[in-house]
């Protein structure tokens, strides 16, 4: 059984000094977590981070990583770019890349392969709008867009990270409850398991206003591998207590 994943995404928030001062109080607080800890910060910020998180046991992530090699692609990051700061996870088909940028299940499939081409874990995002929950549609809107990823990567399946987070549930402080996030995540599994002999070391995190109030509920289900969580990981008692609740 691997360990719970708890990972932040900061999202286009920080400055150097808040950077410093929030992973200053994290640090102080999580020396041996027995969960791992992630944060995902903006990529201006990825070689203040990796000083300040080396030799410590959070690991830094992306928010994002090109689906190309390298070259003409004005304003993108490489996944080599990101290794060369130490980067480990790279978040990948985060609903608001979906929505604001129109990235489709191909593009967001293409990200993870090159992440994982390059050694580093994609944290594939997936999750239903409310309007598409409402239709009845969430089983199929999370089955297609994990699909596209299982398909490009075959047997490398095995080596990504999985978010389920449903739109509504994302900065609005409305959470899924645990049974509702149980009930996709438990679709998620056997659909992994179909994909891979080794999908039970793959992690399924909940994201969608995950807070110091609601994680352990959350965490206790059996299909929830950890948590990608945003505004509560912008403060440092509120990340601390989630990581408690995943250890
Ligand atoms: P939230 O964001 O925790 O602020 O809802 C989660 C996410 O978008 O990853």
């Amino acid at each position: 059984m691997t360990s719970k994943l708890i990972a932040g995404n900061w999202k286009m928030n920080g400055s150097l000094a808040a950077n410093a001062a929030l992973l200053q109080t994290i640090l102080s607080g999580v020396r041996q977590p027995a969960c791992a800890v992630a944060v995902c910060v903006p990529a201006p910020y990825l070689a203040q981070c990796q000083a300040l998180l080396s030799e410590t046991s959070v690991e830094l992530g992306a928010q994002d990583v090109s689906a190309h090699e390298a070259g003409a692609y004005t304003g993108e990051v490489s996944a080599l770019m990101l290794r060369d700061f130490g980067v480990r996870y790279a978040i990948v088909g985060h609903s608001e890349r979906r929505q604001y940028h129109g990235e489709t299940d191909l593009v967001v499939a293409e990200k993870a392969q090159r992440a994982l081409a390059t050694g580093i874990t994609p944290i594939v995002c997936v999750g239903e709008t409310l309007a598409q929950r409402d239709a009845g549609l969430t089983e199929e809107v999370v089955k297609r867009q994990l699909a596209a990823v299982i398909h490009l990567n075959g047997h490398c399946i095995s080596e990504i990270v999985v978010a389920y987070e449903p739109v509504w549930a994302i900065g609005t402080g409305k959470t899924a409850t645990p049974e509702q996030a149980q009930a996709v995540h438990a679709v998620l599994r056997a659909q992994l398991q179909a994909a891979s002999t080794q999908a039970g070391r793959i992690r399924i995190l909940y994201g969608g206003s995950m807070n110091a109030a609601n994680a352990a509920s959350l965490l206790a289900q059996p299909d929830i591998d950890g948590g990608l969580i945003g505004g509560a990981s912008l403060k440092a008692t509120d990340f601390l207590s989630i990581i408690n609740a995943a250890s």
